[in-house]
């Protein structure tokens, strides 16, 4: 700011054409010469003159030097205050003084000349003679001269200065009002400029006055939540639209509302609250609310927390996914936790996952929880294609495919009734890619209205197809896993781990379900002279031989395994002991007439048979094992090539 008086020239202060007509009448009720001369020199103003001066002394070369010489001393003898006074050597008295504002001197104020009591015209006209003035003007000049007493003078002086200082001061202290006034047309300016600060804030600010008026928000927040200054009076009003839920509002604003008006007479710092705000949409936003104070104002920012929540969200139901892909949940389930996370980020959305099946040419349902059955059964086995929805189309070129209005786009053209059936408007379609660049399928979102895609929702979507493509990727990997480990390299069926787990699940549903259950087992007879006589090789022949036999007779429902290097067991539900008997003949009869070619000749072999029923007693897998077991060895000890049936136990 300006400092105030310390570069201020008394022409600043003072009107000093009104100044002068002041010392005009001063002039004319006194007779008193006067001036005033700026303290830089300048002659501010200069009223009347003695003849005695203007004709006389200051024309002539040595009188005008003395005027001069007792200028110079009364300079020097000016003090803040006083009166100062020099009597000129042409026998004229000066006064002047000093105006001083605050400390500093302005001008100066001359008085004079004058004559302090009546002249010695003694003295004058010697002067006139000496310096050559006519003798008679001169005189008459210094009878002219008024006569006035110094203290007289003094007074004089005393008042003038005295006027002249005020007008200074008063000159001062308007100056001083008007910067002010400046200052404050500046500081409303810059209250403006506060606001518009505000306004490009990328935080939602509100101010409230203490008994609850909204007098001010920013234009983040109504970017922020849909709502004008208008809509939202008042802090009630703005707590029912942003807070909808009346049980929140009790259980959890009140309380938090409470706390904030403790803090506020504590001078403490008021708690945070963060949750979701409901915007004039509808829609929600996740926000981190914070209260202070401005004075008696109470100013709210709001900080739009939603992205990071939603990447929080995210991050949880990727790891929530890959827990489910851990724990071998069914793909259907980890689909549809996929498809639960996307439309709860995008309250408007509808979203849907079809998967591409083996021959890679049709689309299945995947998951889809939002969408009309009749859409989904409709679309269910598409073939894909280019112009096939969105979502054939994606899957056709492995390119994502936006449609921003379902009903005016070439690719709908087939589906635009059944979209419309559906009140489907826009249809956005990933595909997704496995790990190996294939495609596995796609994930839709679609609207209601015709809509056009932000980049956010294209991160969204990216993301869920690729959370998909982790899905069904693993998925895949571990049938191909499940497969290894279940499956005897060798013949192709089950191995002993495959028979006995699903056995042991055959046997529970049995007995929760009750029914017949029977096992068969058999063992190849002599297979070690056949690996001696022919060699291994011919062995595993013999094995594969054996297990394309088995598959032959056996019904879909039956449960085969290679239990054994050479043993085989069989388990047959819904099949009593009498059936298993039958069956297990039927297969040592199609056994003993196989045959496998060695060297152009013909070999044979046969096998032993041990049956139980678990009618038997036996209700455990390795019960009835040990059964069959029992009845093999009878098999074996009797002859071989042969059935046996495991005894009847007691109960
Ligand atoms: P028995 O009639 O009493 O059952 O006589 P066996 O010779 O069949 O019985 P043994 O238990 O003495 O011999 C079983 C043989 O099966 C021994 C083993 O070399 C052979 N074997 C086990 N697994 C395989 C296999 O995977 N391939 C081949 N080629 N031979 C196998
Ligand atoms: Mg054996
Ligand atoms: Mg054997």
């Amino acid at each position: 700011m300006t400092e105030i008086g310390h570069n201020h020239k008394f022409s600043d202060l003072v009107d000093i054409v009104a100044f002068e007509r002041l010392m005009e009448s001063l002039y004319k009720a006194t007779g008193i010469p006067n001036g005033l001369v700026a303290e830089d020199g300048e002659l501010l103003s200069q009223v009347g003159w003695t003849n005695a001066c203007a004709l006389f002394h200051r024309v002539n070369v040595q009188t005008n030097q003395q005027c001069q010489e007792s200028n110079i001393e009364l300079m020097q003898t000016l003090h803040e205050g006083e009166v100062a006074c020099a009597k000129c050597k042409n026998g004229l008295i000066d006064y002047a003084t000093p105006v001083v504002i605050e400390g500093r001197r302005l001008a100066t104020l001359f008085l004079g000349q004058v004559l302090s009591e009546a002249p010695d015209m003694d003295f004058f006209r010697q002067r006139a003679a000496e310096v050559g003035y006519d003798e008679a003007e001169y005189i008459d000049a210094i009878r002219a001269v008024p006569i006035v007493a110094k203290e007289q003078m003094e007074a004089l002086m005393d008042c003038m200065v005295g006027m002249a200082e005020m007008l200074a001061a008063s000159g001062l202290a308007r100056l001083r009002e008007s910067i002010m006034e400046h200052n404050l047309k500046k500081s409303t300016k810059k209250r403006v400029q506060l606001e518009d600060l505000l306004d490009s804030s990328p935080i939602g600010i509100g101010w409230s006055t203490l008994d609850g008026k909204i007098e001010y928000i920013n234009h983040q927040f109504t970017k922020l939540f849909g709502y004008v200054l208008e809509d939202i009076p008042n802090i009630d009003t703005w707590y029912h639209k942003a807070y909808p839920d009346a049980n929140y509002r009790e259980s959890l604003l009140i309380p938090w509302y409470k706390s904030v008006i403790v803090a506020y007479e504590n001078g403490t710092t008021p708690p945070e609250l963060e949750g979701n705000i409901t915007c004039k949409d509808g829609s929600e936003r996740h926000i981190v609310v914070r209260v202070s104070w401005v004075g008696d104002k109470r100013l709210v920012s709001f900080s739009d927390m939603t992205a990071h929540w939603q990447s929080e969200r995210r991050n949880r139901a990727h790891d929530e996914m890959l827990e489910m892909v851990a724990k071998g949940s069914p793909l259907s389930e980890i689909l549809h936790t996929i498809v639960h996370t996307i439309e709860s980020e995008d309250t408007d959305a509808l979203c849907s996952i079809l998967l591409l099946d083996e021959d890679g040419k049709h689309l299945h349902s995947g998951a889809a929880l939002s969408l009309p059955e009749f859409y989904n059964e409709a679309i269910n086995g598409v073939e894909i294609g280019m112009g096939v929805g969105s979502c054939g189309t994606a899957a056709y070129t492995g390119k994502r495919v936006i449609v921003e209005d379902i009903m005016s786009h070439e690719y709908w053209k087939p589906y635009a009734s059944l979209a419309a059936q559906a009140d489907l408007g826009s249809c956005w379609s990933e595909p997704i890619i496995s790990s190996e660049g294939k495609v596995l399928g796609t994930f839709a979102i679609y609207h209601r209205k015709p809509t056009k895609p932000e980049e956010s929702d294209i991160e969204r979507i990216k993301f869920a197809a690729n959370l998909a493509a982790i899905a069904i990727d693993n998925r895949n990997a571990r049938s191909e896993l499940e497969h290894r480990a279940y499956s005897d390299y060798l013949t192709g069926l089950g191995n002993r781990r495959y028979f006995i787990e699903q056995a042991e699940e055959e046997l529970s549903r049995r007995h929760r379900y009750g029914g017949e259950i029977s096992l068969i087992m058999f063992d190849i007879d002599y297979f070690k002279k056949i690996n001696d006589t022919y060699g291994h090789s011919i062995g595993d022949l013999v094995l594969q031989k054996i297990a394309e036999v088995c598959r032959t007779i056996l019904r879909e429902i039956d449960i085969i395994g290679r239990i054994g290097g050479e043993e085989f067991a069989i388990l047959l539900p819904q099949t009593d002991a009498e059936e298993a008997h039958h069956v297990a003949e039927r297969l040592r009869v199609v056994i003993s007439q196989a045959e496998v070619i060695v060297n152009g000749l013909q070999s044979t072999f046969t096998a032993s048979f041990g049956v139980v029923a678990a009618g038997n007693g036996a209700t455990k897998i390795d019960e009835l094992l040990n059964e069959a077991d029992k009845a093999l060895y009878k098999a074996k000890e009797s002859g071989r090539n042969r059935v046996c049936i495991a005894k009847k136990q007691s109960m």
